[in-house]
């Protein structure tokens, strides 16, 4: 193994995850290598299309604290990249408070921002439908805008990572894909399809892949995958904008019957705007069986939607496309997040993080990767987030 082959950490996958792990841990001075199998940039995995929602409120306090702890890393990004990479359009619950969802609650959600002294304004229906153009909506809703949540700006954030990491030394290869992982007590040695590497410790951000490289270990994570429809819609009217919203319903016999949809994109303006369905329906083996084309029903259930309760809105597509979900089948957990320790053979040296609707948290997963590589630890609360899986070999 020649000296170039040899670092002291190495990030197997180049999504936003991986790449604000390569960021953190070259700027930490790390010799560290980052590998995607595919292109950086790539829209084949779980990050495809222009914006994710970035909200601070939580149902869960521990979560909602991590994204508190959140918050001034993306300032700190910002002002290193020197672009606006947060966009607060507001962030816009209402449907049935007392459902339950993969999103959240959101009566039990007041309850924790109450707590933790976060502002917010409680909506009735009538205010939802007169402030922000809804119509047709079932009596009972209600909910909150939070002002500071909205949208981020996903190719930014992905350009500014790569852009800081490639500053600070971290070497980035694309088209490389990761065979296989063999930990020891000194550190680990990489499989590639082109070569083979040695690092001290190594990060698994390969998101849907993940099991991929723990299964020939002996372990499998209980994750689903699923392919979610992003449809594009034109506004009627241009005098008309949203924030970003979410309306929680109760599920139907076939599907989770959740809605999101962002405002007027604030950093690339056009007609159009994105919006989505939430079902956790029809999970595929693997990734490799993604057809990157959403299901027509799924399509036809948002726009029906939409025909009903958003006027302000053409239901025909635009433009439709799809992108990969990657969630534990425990909701509850929400991320699997932690070292690899107990879980295969030298786990100590490999750290683990997969699943869940991860974005918001992309600067502190990055800095909570490298703690946990180094340090073998971190200071922020990940206990609901740590590994478990199937154990094959072991048992
Ligand atoms: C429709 C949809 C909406 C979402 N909305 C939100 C939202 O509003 N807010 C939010 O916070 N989150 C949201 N999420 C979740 C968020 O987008 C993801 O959590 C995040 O983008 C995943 O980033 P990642 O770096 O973990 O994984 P990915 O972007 O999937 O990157 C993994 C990388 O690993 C590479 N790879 C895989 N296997 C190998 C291997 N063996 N060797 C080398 N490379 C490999 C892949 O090529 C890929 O580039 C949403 C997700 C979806 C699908």
């Amino acid at each position: 193994m020649t000296d170039s082959n040899a670092f002291d950490i190495i990030v197997v996958g180049g999504g936003p995850v991986g790449l604000s792990c390569g960021w953190q841990a070259a700027a930490r001075g790390q010799r560290t290598l980052v590998l995607d199998r595919h292109g950086f940039f790539n829209e084949r995995n779980g990050t495809s299309g222009a914006e994710r929602h970035w909200r601070l409120q939580y149902t869960q306090e521990d979560l909602f604290r991590l994204t508190l702890a959140t918050e001034p890393l993306w300032r700190r990004l910002e002002s290193l990249a020197e672009r606006r990479l947060i966009h607060s359009i507001g962030s816009l619950w209402f449907g049935d408070v007392e459902v339950d969802t993969n999103e959240g609650q959101i009566a039990e959600t007041m309850r924790v921002m109450d707590k933790l002294g976060l502002r917010y304004e409680a909506l009735d229906v009538r205010d939802i439908e007169r402030r922000f153009g809804f119509t047709n909506l079932p009596q009972h809703y209600a909910g909150f805008l939070q002002p500071d949540g909205g949208a981020i700006d996903v190719r930014g954030t992905l350009a500014a990572l790569y852009g800081l990491a490639q500053h600070h030394g971290c070497v980035l290869r694309a088209g490389e894909r990761v065979i296989d992982l063999a930990p020891d007590a000194d550190g680990v040695t990489v499989r590639t399809d082109e070569r083979t590497y040695r690092a001290a410790k190594v990060v698994l951000a390969n998101g849907p892949g993940i099991n991929d490289l723990l299964g020939p270990l002996g372990a499998t994570l209980d994750i689903k995958l699923y392919e979610m429809a992003l449809v594009s819609l034109r506004r009627r009217d241009e005098n008309v904008d949203f924030p970003f919203w979410f309306v929680f319903q109760q599920p139907t016999e076939e599907d989770t019957n959740l809605f999101y949809g962002f405002g007027r994109n604030p950093w690339s303006p056009s007609e159009l705007v994105r919006l989505g369905p939430v079902f956790e329906v029809n999970p595929l083996d693997h990734a490799d069986q993604a057809t990157n084309r959403p299901d027509p029903r799924h399509v036809r259930r948002l726009t029906s939607w939409v025909a009903d309760h958003l006027p302000a809105l053409d239901p025909e597509p635009a433009h439709t496309g799809a992108c990969l979900a990657v969630l534990p089948s425990d909701l509850e957990r929400q991320f699997y997040l932690g070292l690899a320790e107990g879980l295969v053979p030298h786990g100590e040296n490999i750290v683990i993080y997969s699943a869940g609707w991860g974005f918001k948290f992309v600067p502190l997963l990055g800095e909570i990767c490298v703690d946990l590589a180094l340090n073998g630890g971190t200071p922020h609360d990940i206990a609901r987030l740590a590994p478990t899986a199937t154990l094959e070999a072991q048992q």
